[in-house]
């Protein structure tokens, strides 16, 4: 179904009209963005992975700041126990997908930005379709596998990745782009071949606001890098203690060896040798 939405341009966006210069005149009106900056934004494609608690901040900051087209994957449905934390869906929406309840979110916040739900598991074959299309990619999932997908994916089509993870009290955020030779992929960081302890919010607890202070440092980086401002979280991960509220900055350095971004080594050429008899 997606297929119908991916080579559909978008309508025209210049110049913005009354509605849209007052909608945004707070954007506007930062120096770092100003009107080229949120015809950018307005002119943007993301794709977010994940409508739990860290794709509901993301979905509706990205949705109500003015990207003009978000792709948002997920194929669960919303259930009671989700409402605690993710704040795009409500009791009505309740037994509804996830992807659609929160394109309903961001549609009666902002007509503007066109929300395409996926109800697909994300898996290769629909990151390999989703990932090209999009400007910028945010992780907003709950498991290593598919973390691990979403980065291969980001690698292979060389796109950003705004990479956003939150348990219990403790979060964590960087930023993965490919474009710079300099920069990290996530297997560079937590390589695929590790055992992580899988700690799921399915089953694991997850403080409320975790999840919003994360996936909103999401949305932050990724609508920097859709207009340009300022240094994004690239080579660095930041990571908040929220019992705390300490937040604390590591280096990420690319690994060469990295089985996702690095160098391969090249095949020996075989070296054919005669025998004299
Ligand atoms: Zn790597």
């Amino acid at each position: 179904m997606c297929n119908l939405f991916l080579n559909e341009s978008l309508p025209p966006i210049f110049p913005m009209n009354d509605e849209q210069l007052l909608r945004y005149s707070r954007h506007i009106l930062l120096d770092e963005i100003g009107i080229e900056g949120q015809d950018k934004l307005l002119s943007s494609h993301v794709l977010v992975v994940g409508a739990g608690g860290l794709g509901s901040p993301v979905a509706l900051y990205l949705g109500s700041a003015g990207v003009g087209r978000i792709t948002i994957v997920d194929h669960d449905r919303v259930d009671a126990t989700n409402l605690q934390r993710q704040i795009a869906h409500n009791v009505a929406r309740i037994g509804a997908f996830k992807a659609e309840s929160a394109a309903q979110a961001v549609a009666a916040i902002n007509p503007d930005a066109r929300v395409i739900p996926v109800m697909q598991r994300a898996d290769e074959a629909l990151l390999d379709q989703l990932v090209p299309a999009a400007d910028l990619v945010l992780d907003c999932t709950d498991n290593f596998a598919t973390r691990h997908a979403i980065n291969r994916a980001c690698v292979r089509h060389g796109k950003p990745l705004v990479s956003g993870a939150a348990i219990r009290f403790d979060g964590q955020v960087s930023v993965y782009d490919p474009r710079s030779t300099q920069s990290p992929c996530y297997a560079c960081v937590f390589p695929e071949s590790d055992l992580f302890e899988e700690t799921r919010c399915a089953t694991m607890g997850v403080f409320a606001p975790l999840v919003g202070i994360v996936g909103t440092v999401q949305a932050a980086e990724a609508l920097k890098l859709l207009c340009g401002v300022g240094q994004a979280l690239t080579g660095r991960l930041l990571m908040l203690d929220g019992r705390t509220m300490e937040w604390s900055e590591m280096k990420l350095a690319r690994n060469i060896a990295c089985t996702v971004c690095g160098t391969p080594t090249p095949t020996p050429t075989p070296t054919i040798t005669t025998t004299a008899d």
